[in-house]
């Protein structure tokens, strides 16, 4: 009794912990299973104990009712059929239909275990039956393994998708035999190999690099469990024997009881291009870097130099090694003033990125290793480089450029005071004719400015024949041929020697000068000549004409004479000389003195110069003898003219002396003449007319 009470609590026991165990352990709770059982009674019974665990319920009756709730919007997570449903659909029949369409376990339900009701359960589900009347826990527990063989299918459905379709090449092989248990597709496309082939291979086919005993040594601290995971670099062959570098991750798994290894490759082809692309990139900047002319420098985010090319060791006179890592601005920087002020504007940038230099290029003073101070120009740039701002600059050595800005600036001093030093207007101008300086004489006298275009400040464009002015103002610039001026300017330049020209200008006449100060610049400059030009003239006049009655003298004549002569011979053209011999000059002189006689000789000069043309020519050829040279004038026309000189003469009233008269000897140019055969010819018309009486002209028409 006392034994049977113990066996009882313990079955009891036993019971409510199995129950408690089933119910707290149902992690299937909620699921929906579809009872299929044509005694609706018996579905009832199924249902109620289904319930009890924690499970929904519906219930069909026919197998074509399942078929019609299980295409429903609804599918169940788990179909509970018998076998044997009465007319209609056979239970086995209606699993075969749903599973066409849906992907859910169905458990059998069955009254009978012959061996080919178990057998016909097998072909269609993996999912076991329940036999009728078994029991609850029976039922309870295949629906539970049931449900939780679905899930671990569905689970090693997904792995095996992850694994097959992965990207990456992966194989699991036997780590004892080698052989290859799997191998995924991204593995199987790059390899070239098809799964057949691969199911005799092992990965050795796969390594040029290794033979079994290395590779199983290799395999060594993995199969001992010393390790993990193992990570190593090889080269992979292709089927077409091509090769790979390759990158192997191994790793141990359990499998079934037993050990597999896992390999994951990653094909490095790719990732070496890009090395190598790199590195050949990396190699042409320090290339570039090195052999730039100017410094590159880089500083990071504290200020301290990272990169200093050889430009940058030439111009500072630090090497690499010695600066590198070093704050750049506390040994090239002038003085503590300057430094402070660069440290302070390097904060700013290191949290900004910004700066008034940066994207600039600036001038500025920078201290040599030795001390010395140079002369830079800095273009700055920043650089994002993990999260911390990098300065690059570029630094060109402008000590040179300054020091010749300097040397231009001196020298264009020297050129002013020079400029200034001249009494005269002076001016430098450049092949384009611009004023580039000039002295105070050139602003006051001509009223020319720098930057002035010189040849219509200097000389005013009316000054210019028509022709070129039209030019000038059409296209700015004289046109090439044109007599200008200043293309004067070009022929000294091109000469290289200095160039002297005299032009009329501002009223006077001055004698002007280009002198070349190298390639493009001249200096010009103009002397007032207007004075020594008329005392020029003046003289000029002196010496070519007779002082008493200012006609010109024999010595002109004659040059004029021989001038016509030539001319005539050129264009063909008649030409005539008169020679004038007055009567009794003598008895003049005698009669009413000397001066008188002079009064006559002027009187004479007068009266002829208020008769003949621009063009002609009257000069005294010797006491009372003048001669007149008329160009475009044939013997007869020239001694009619003679004729009325003549005639005025002897009605003209000379004071203190009278009426006087002349005679007049006429030639006309023959081409045989010569300058004496022709001023004979007239000679001999004047003793003609002398010996005729006076007071009348002689000539002879034709040439002998
Ligand atoms: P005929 O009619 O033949 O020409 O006679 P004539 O007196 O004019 O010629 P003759 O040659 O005999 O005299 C020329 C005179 O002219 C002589 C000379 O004193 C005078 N005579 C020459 N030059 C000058 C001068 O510059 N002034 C003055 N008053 N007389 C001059
Ligand atoms: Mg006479
Ligand atoms: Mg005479």
């Amino acid at each position: 009794m006392l034994l049977l009470k113990a066996a009882a609590t313990v079955m009891k026991i036993f019971r409510n912990k199995c129950l408690g165990v089933g119910l707290s352990v149902n992690a299937f709770k909620g699921k929906r299973i579809l009872i299929v059982e044509d005694s609706r009674f018996q579905a009832q019974i199924t249902a109620n104990i289904l319930n009890k665990y924690g499970y929904m319920t519906e219930i069909a009756l026919t197998g074509e009712e399942a078929v019609e709730k299980v295409s429903g919007s609804r599918c169940p997570d788990l179909i509970l059929v018998d076998i044997e449903l009465g007319k209609g659909m056979d239970g086995a029949l209606a699993a075969r239909t749903i599973q066409q369409f849906r992907d859910v376990p169905v458990v059998f339900l069955t009254a009978h275990t012959e061996k080919e009701i178990v057998e016909k359960i097998r072909t269609i589900t993996g999912y076991g039956y329940v036999l009728k009347g078994a029991g609850e826990h029976v039922l309870v527990s295949t629906v539970e393994m049931a449900l939780h063989l679905y899930e671990a299918n569905a689970h090693a459905n997904m792995y095996r998708q992850i694994f097959e379709n992965s990207l990456n090449e992966i194989y699991i092989f036997h780590p004892e035999t080698l052989k290859f248990i799997a191998v995924n597709r991204g593995a199987r496309k790059n390899l070239g190999y098809t799964i057949e082939e691969l199911s005799t291979m092992t990965p050795l086919d796969l390594e040029p690099e290794l033979d079994s005993e290395s590779f199983r040594a290799l395999l060594e601290p993995l199969v001992g469990g010393m390790q993990e995971q193992i990570l190593f670099n090889t080269v992979h062959r292709r089927k077409d024997g091509s090769l790979y570098p390759a990158e192997m991750h191994l790793q141990l798994f359990g499998h079934s009881g037993e050990k597999v290894c896992v390999a994951l490759i990653i094909d490095l082809t790719e990732r070496r291009k890009m090395e190598e692309e790199l590195r050949a990139r990396d190699a042409t900047l320090g290339t570039i870097m090195g052999s730039a002319r100017d410094a590159i420098i880089m500083l990071d985010g504290q200020g301290n130099v990272t990169f200093w090319n050889p430009a940058a060791e030439q111009l500072f006179g630090y090497s690499r090694e010695e600066i590198l890592g070093k704050d750049l601005h506390r040994l090239v920087v002038l003085d503590e003033c300057l430094y402070q002020a660069y440290n302070k504007a390097f904060k700013h940038f290191q949290l900004t990125g910004e700066g008034n230099t940066i994207g600039k290029t600036t001038e500025l003073k920078a201290k040599h290793k030795d001390g010395r101070e140079l002369d830079v120009e800095l273009s700055l740039s920043a650089l994002r480089i993990r999260d911390a701002w990098h300065a690059v600059g570029i630094v060109r050595d402008i000590s040179e450029r300054k020091r010749l800005e300097e040397d231009n600036r001196r020298k264009e001093e020297c050129l002013r005071l020079m400029l200034e030093g001249i009494p005269n207007p002076a001016w430098l101008i450049n092949r384009e004719r611009i004023i580039l300086a000039q002295n105070k004489a050139a602003e006051r006298i001509m009223g020319s400015k720098t930057g002035d275009y010189c040849w219509e400040s200097i000389h005013g464009m009316e000054t210019l024949p028509d022709r070129s002015r039209e030019a000038i103002e059409k296209s700015g610039t004289p046109l090439p041929g044109t007599k200008c001026y200043f293309c004067r300017v070009d022929e000294a330049l091109d000469k290289n020697a200095p160039i002297n020209s005299e032009v009329e200008f501002a009223g006077g006449i001055w004698d002007t000068w280009w002198i070349p100060l190298g390639e493009d610049i001249y200096l010009h400059y103009a002397v007032d000549v207007t004075k020594y030009k008329k005392m020029e003239e003046q003289l000029y006049r002196l010496s070519n004409t007779d002082p008493l009655t200012n006609a010109y003298n024999r010595r002109y004549f004659m040059q004029v004479l021989e001038q016509e002569m030539e001319r005539t011979g050129r264009t063909g053209l008649p030409f005539s000389i008169i020679m004038v011999d007055l009567d009794h000059f003598k008895s003049i002189n005698d009669r009413f003195g000397h001066a008188a006689g002079d009064l006559v000789l002027k009187s004479l000069v007068d009266l002829i110069n208020g008769r003949i043309r621009k063009i002609d020519c009257l000069a005294r050829w010797g006491g009372e003898e003048f001669v007149i040279l008329l160009p475009n004038t044939p013997v007869d026309k020239a001694a009619g003219l003679a004729e009325e000189i003549r005639g005025q003469l002897s009605k003209m009233n000379i004071p203190g002396v009278g009426s006087v008269t002349a005679s007049f000897g006429v030639a006309g140019y023959c081409p045989s003449d010569t300058s004496d055969t022709l001023i004979m010819r007239a000679d001999n018309m004047l003793y003609e007319a002398k010996a005729a009486g006076r007071n009348c002209v002689r000539y002879r028409e034709e040439c002998l």
